[in-house]
């Protein structure tokens, strides 16, 4: 198991290379994030020993779990990439160090006055829902820049750019298009200038998908069942909860 997993990195590795020499990026440029949902800490730490520093929780439950588990490599960093109810950001800004989700004012809001309290900051990705799926959280592409400019009131929030999940099991073309469509809004959104805004991270491309989303200049890529097999929970249990919940 140990040797797969180096194995499947050392892959993922090879194709992220390719995918920057291909369209005359710097393999720098693009970092690799590991989806750790469902999987368990051995391989977690497997991951770890090869190397890896940069793992990625969808749910605030699984995150606490894996935590204090993960605490004793210093070099370990998380990130949350899932749907964030309202109510667990006091357990998400405790561990990571970057939220690739955030999709809507309120949860801004919500984030902003827990931050107040511990008086912190944190980095943030706004979520765009660039395939435009009922199933898909994050905000539509035309309200992009709005939920930017109002998410940017706060102060405790860093951000740093966009989020997207492309249009999955589509042809290339399709999903193609979600990925040069952040990059568009990206564009078009630090056009405006707004105040305390960068936006220079792109967060992009899955297991099926991320050498696109390189050539179409993701600068994070998200990647899990190509580096610890297949789930066996449907992603659906993420990213289609009936619940819009509390908001
Ligand atoms: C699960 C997940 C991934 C990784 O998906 P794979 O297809 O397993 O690589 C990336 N991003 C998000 C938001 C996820 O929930």
């Amino acid at each position: 198991m140990e040797k797969l997993i180096k194995q499947n990195l050392e892959l993922v590795r090879r194709q992220m290379k390719l995918a920057c020499q291909a369209s005359g990026r710097q393999p720098e440029e693009v970092k690799l994030l590991l989806a750790t949902k469902t999987v368990p800490i051995e391989k977690l730490t497997m991951a770890m020993q090869a190397g890896e520093t940069l793992f990625g929780e969808n749910k605030a439950q699984e995150l606490r779990s894996k935590f204090p588990l993960m605490q004793q490599y210093e070099q370990v960093e998380w990130h949350f990439i899932g749907h964030l109810q309202t109510n667990k950001v006091k357990d998400v800004v405790k561990y990571v160090t970057l939220i690739h989700s955030v999709d809507r004012l309120r949860l801004g809001q919500a984030l902003h006055q827990q931050l107040l309290k511990e008086n912190k900051t944190i980095d943030i990705l706004v979520q765009i829902n660039t395939s435009y799926e009922e199933s898909k959280f994050g905000a539509s592409p035309e309200s992009a820049w709005e939920l930017v400019e109002q998410l940017s009131q706060f102060e405790t929030l860093n951000i740093k750019g966009l989020m997207t999940i492309g249009k999955l099991g589509a042809n290339n073309d399709e999903t193609r298009h979600c990925f040069q469509l952040l990059k568009q809004i990206q564009t078009d959104i630090k056009k405006r200038q707004i105040a305390r805004v960068e936006l220079d991270m792109l967060s992009m491309g899955m297991s099926g998908d991320f050498r696109v989303a390189i050539e179409e200049g993701a600068t994070i890529i998200r990647v899990g069942t190509n580096v610890f097999g297949q789930r066996y929970l449907p992603d659906g249990y993420y990213w289609n909860e009936q619940a819009h919940d509390e908001d």
